[in-house]
């Protein structure tokens, strides 16, 4: 069977890739639906996307902040009405559900309506200065060609997060996509080009790790490194970076904490439970996956979540009653298999799935049973490592104390969640977890796009997407003097 054949975009123009290699992008709910054929690209082409995004620059640093703006607004408008078709595109190339892959084009639709407005605010500071007719200001300007890496569990939402801040700050890019969801930047880029956006301004190189995302890492041209994804290739990626003192932001991995206290609405601590351990088949950074039980509520709750993960509906996404997809690929379904076994022989009891899904409507998938393991103490393996699969840890614990530390006790701090009615303990809550973000009576995953995402510890290097945090990444800071006094005036000394 023949499929759609894509290519890079390099300079404005479809080119295949110099390699003359390609993958496939198989539905991981179907292997049977093959979405197309992807270039496989090496440092070849990478070095054309560079120069071509460089070329960009020179002008697209020119245009006016709001007409590119404008751009992004009109970007917004083309998702939404495309929305429906990226959504299904997206549930067949990354698994997650229709209503999980509208949200995702929905969050690249809100971060473009909210970096639209950047474009007339990106505002410095004007500031008194210490000499007479001398006037001082500090103006964001743009850092230049910049080099993203995406991952694959929000296909089109966080290349947006990435390429809307970089694109109204007046950077040109090159984006790798993760290799099992290519589409949807595809899609996300086509939108821009649709909506006006220059050639050059935007490359897509699409690849694997090692070929095509090292080469933009170490790249002389590239000025900044944006990176999502596991703490083991950040680290590789993070260290290249600074090797030639390049700026770059590392959002990673999580193991996040729900707290459950004794005081707690335990039927919305269910709910929050069951969506943020098996939304998006628990393949989140932000996925809940270690939930922290008062212990004279743990029996009851335990009960009622196993009966919650035992009636989920499995399936292909594309149908509109499943309530979780597959996992992204094999490997991932791997991880799963392997940390299941790990956490059997730390002691922890397996209370429900633990398996693949692999008869019947399963044979052609990368599908893995809602898990959840109990009797998990803080410092097993499954307890601290991420699994990025739909597999949750019980953890009992005595008293709010003993739950904060339990919380903290890991090598992460993305996301936390506290269940309580006690506005005592929530606001302790705010302030004590270790982590980028925390929700008051609310589930770890659910991130809005206009405030700062990311976290501490081995979660990231201290940068933000989202927010305005994003524009502080995607610019740098030039101060400007302008003297008027027609003489020469010494700062610290003419004045002292
Ligand atoms: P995940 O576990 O989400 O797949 P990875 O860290 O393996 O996370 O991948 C995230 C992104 O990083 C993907 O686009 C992948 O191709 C890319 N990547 C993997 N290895 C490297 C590398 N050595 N250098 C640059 N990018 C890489």
């Amino acid at each position: 069977m023949s499929h759609t054949v894509y290519t890079n975009l390099i300079g404005g123009q479809w080119t295949p890739a110099r390699t003359g290699k390609s993958f496939a992008n198989v539905n991981p709910a179907d292997s049977d639906d093959v979405l197309g054929d992807f270039p496989s690209s090496g440092a070849e082409d990478v070095n054309d996307a560079v120069a071509a995004a460089a070329e960009a620059w020179k002008t697209w640093r020119l245009v006016p902040a709001p007409k590119r703006a404008e751009i992004l607004y009109r970007t917004g408008e083309i998702l939404t009405q495309r929305k429906e078709q990226y959504a299904r595109e997206m549930t067949r190339e990354m698994g997650k559900v229709l209503s999980e892959t509208r949200g995702d084009v929905q969050e690249a639709i809100d971060t473009a309506y909210y970096m639209a407005g950047e474009g007339r605010r990106l505002f410095g500071q004007t500031t008194p200065s210490e000499l007479q007719s001398k006037f001082a200001m500090s103006v964001r300007m743009p850092v230049g060609v910049v080099g993203m890496i995406a991952p694959w569990n929000f296909p089109m939402a966080i290349p947006s997060w990435k390429l809307f801040p970089a694109l109204v700050c007046g950077n040109t890019c090159v984006i790798k996509p993760a290799e099992d969801t290519p589409l949807s930047t595809y899609n996300l880029v086509q939108a821009l080009m649709d909506a006006g956006l220059p050639p050059g301004v935007v490359n897509i190189v699409s690849g694997f790790g090692p070929d095509a995302g090292a080469p933009l890492v170490s790249h002389p041209g590239v000025r900044a490194i944006s990176f999502t994804g596991s703490s083991e290739v950040g680290r590789i990626v993070g260290q290249t970076a600074a090797a030639n003192f390049k700026p770059c932001s590392l959002e990673m991995g999580g193991k996040n904490a729900m707290i459950v206290l004794d005081d707690a609405n335990l039927d919305l601590a269910l709910d929050g439970a069951v969506w943020g351990a098996f939304g998006t088949t628990g393949q989140r950074c932000t996925a809940t996956s270690r939930i922290i039980l008062h212990e004279k509520i743990a029996a009851e709750f335990t009960k009622k979540l196993v009966a919650r993960a035992d009636a989920l509906k499995v399936g292909n996404g594309l149908d509109e009653s499943v309530q979780m997809g597959p996992q992204v690929n094999q490997q991932q379904i791997e991880t799963s298999i392997r940390y299941c076994e790990i956490a059997r022989k730390e002691g922890a009891k397996l209370l429900t799935g633990g398996d693949p899904l692999e008869d019947g409507s399963f044979d052609r998938g990368h599908f893995f049973a809602p898990t959840v393991f109990g009797d998990v103490s803080a410092k097993m393996r499954i307890g601290q490592e991420e699994v990025f699969g739909p597999v949750v840890s019980l953890i009992t614990c005595r008293d709010f104390d003993e739950a904060l530390e339990i919380a903290n006790g890991i090598e992460y701090g993305l996301s936390t969640a506290l269940y309580s009615r006690d506005v005592n303990k929530a606001f302790r809550a705010m302030r004590d977890l270790e982590a980028g973000i925390t929700y008051v009576n609310a589930p770890t995953i659910g991130a809005e796009v206009h405030l700062p995402f990311g976290g501490v510890k081995k979660t990231g290097n201290g940068h933000r997407e989202g927010g305005t945090g994003a524009l502080d990444f995607y610019t740098t800071w030039k101060s400007v003097y302008v003297d008027y006094s027609d003489k020469l005036q010494r700062a610290q000394i003419d004045n002292a």
